[in-house]
């Protein structure tokens, strides 16, 4: 068990339990205060949301969930298998009370207070990318603006007027509005049927699986030990250290812990204190080959599709199911997919499809994570990031290594004490 030998204002030791781009930011940037970090996972690199999701680093899209909108799409669509947002008809009492805490968060205020609560994420996210790609992470992130495309110019006004109130409360947001002409010069993807779009400027992508890796070879090379396969199922607190025990028995010992565990956060997340529900909002990927590149990442919103440049052909990602994240992968989910994207999409080889995954966004009842330090001394929390983890991992993990090392909590955590 460590002894109390603190540095001047924080812990020199942190277990980070999740090795997802949550986990493993924190880990980097803890490292960048010279705090000696082990990261454990109960399977291995990237192995949760973190792999197989659209690689959007998009905060002029960060929009959160709650939208009152998303209120009437559910009701109208719920129990449907083939709609891009699905609630299994399960009897689970917790997921029941779950989507009524999250329905009763679908108010403007609710979600103004949630895109308000992001701005100070937003502003740095880029930037705190920037600082680890220039610390030798080997992904690069690309410049590309997110073009939405549309039927008509009629059915862009729902984003449009999303992207409206994302300004009003305070978001910077460039976005121009295209014609089926623009469209069809620049993507030779976009099918002739599509009639308007819209370019949001400012954003970029990235492979998120080789960033990932990357950052936890880089989180290795400066000195942590990442264990695979290590559980937790419980963590306990000691006068001067805290405890982990993983499922096999195993117990690791340090000042401090960060609880990353994406999706799964709910469950030891109740011994932190954390009175926030997480639930996994699953989503799928698969990858396609194109018959000519893919210029920039495609958003489809009608359809609720996120298409990206990958490798040498396309991720596509789409669908929000309420499912628990270990279920296995519905390949009826994949199929829905595809029958709605393949009519809008054209010179892609949709029955070559490889890299078919599931995965789980952890979303939370009010649209805004929970960062920042739990019910006793020593616990840390960081997730629940929903639909735009990825876009916010890294400036997660920096604000709060600035926490846990300066014991003083940034102004741009306030919003997400997860003891709110
Ligand atoms: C289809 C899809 C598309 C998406 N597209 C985007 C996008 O374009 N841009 C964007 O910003 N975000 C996107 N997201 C969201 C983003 O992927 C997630 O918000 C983000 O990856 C969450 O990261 P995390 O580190 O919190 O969780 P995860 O990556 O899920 O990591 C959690 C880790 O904790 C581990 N773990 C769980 N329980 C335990 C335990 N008890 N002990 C030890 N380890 C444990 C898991 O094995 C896992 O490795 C998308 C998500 C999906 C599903």
């Amino acid at each position: 068990m460590p002894e109390l030998d603190r540095m001047d204002g924080g812990p020199r030791s942190v277990i980070v339990i999740g090795a997802g781009v949550v986990g493993l930011s924190t880990a980097w940037f803890l490292q960048e205060r010279g705090v000696r970090v082990t990261v454990v996972d109960r399977d291995g690199i990237a192995a949760g949301a973190s792999w197989g999701n659209a690689g959007w680093l998009s905060p002029g899209l960060a929009i959160p969930l709650n939208e009152p909108g998303v209120l009437r799409y559910g009701v109208r669509t719920l129990l449907d298998r083939q709609a891009p947002l699905h609630v299994p008809a399960t009897p689970d009492p917790r997921l029941w009370a779950f989507l009524a805490r999250f329905a009763a968060h679908c108010t403007g205020k609710s979600w103004r207070r949630a895109v308000q609560a992001n701005l100070p994420l937003n502003a740095e996210c880029l930037e705190a990318f920037d600082v680890l790609t220039a610390n030798g992470i080997d992904a690069p992130t690309i410049d590309a603006p997110i073009t939405a495309v549309f039927e008509t110019a009629q059915h862009a006004a729902g984003l449009l007027a999303e992207l409206r109130r994302m300004g009003e409360a305070g978001q910077e947001i460039s976005y121009t509005g295209l014609t089926g002409a623009d469209l069809a010069k620049r993507f030779p993807q976009v099918d002739a049927r599509n009639g308007a779009g819209v370019r949001i400027d400012g954003q970029r992508y990235v492979d998120p699986g080789r960033f990932v890796e990357s950052l936890a070879r880089s989180v290795v090379s400066r000195g942590a030990t990442i264990r695979h396969r290590f559980a937790v199922t419980s963590v306990r607190r000691h006068p001067h250290a805290v405890t982990v025990q993983s499922a096999a028995g195993r117990t690791l010992s340090a000042h401090a812990v960060v609880l990353a565990t994406g999706a799964w956060l709910g469950e030891l997340g109740k011994g932190f204190g954390v009175t926030v529900p997480v639930r996994a909002g699953r989503g799928y990927s698969f990858t396609v080959p194109t018959d000519r590149p893919v210029p920039g990442p495609i958003y489809l919103p009608d359809i609720r599709v996120a298409c990206t440049p990958y490798r040498s052909g396309l991720r596509v990602a789409g669908t929000m199911e309420f499912r628990k994240p270990d279920e296995p992968l519905d390949a009826a989910r994949v199929e829905a997919i595809v029958a709605s994207t393949r009519p809008l999409l054209k010179g892609i080889r949709w029955d070559e499809r490889t890299d078919v995954w599931v995965g789980s966004r952890p979303v939370t009842t009010d649209g805004r994570p929970v960062i920042g330090a739990a019910g006793a001394p020593g616990l840390f929390v960081a997730g629940g990031h929903g639909m735009w983890g990825l876009t916010h991992g890294p400036v997660t993990g920096r604000l709060l290594a600035e926490h846990i090392t300066t014991g003083k909590q940034p102004e741009a955590l306030r919003p997400f004490d997860p003891l709110r």
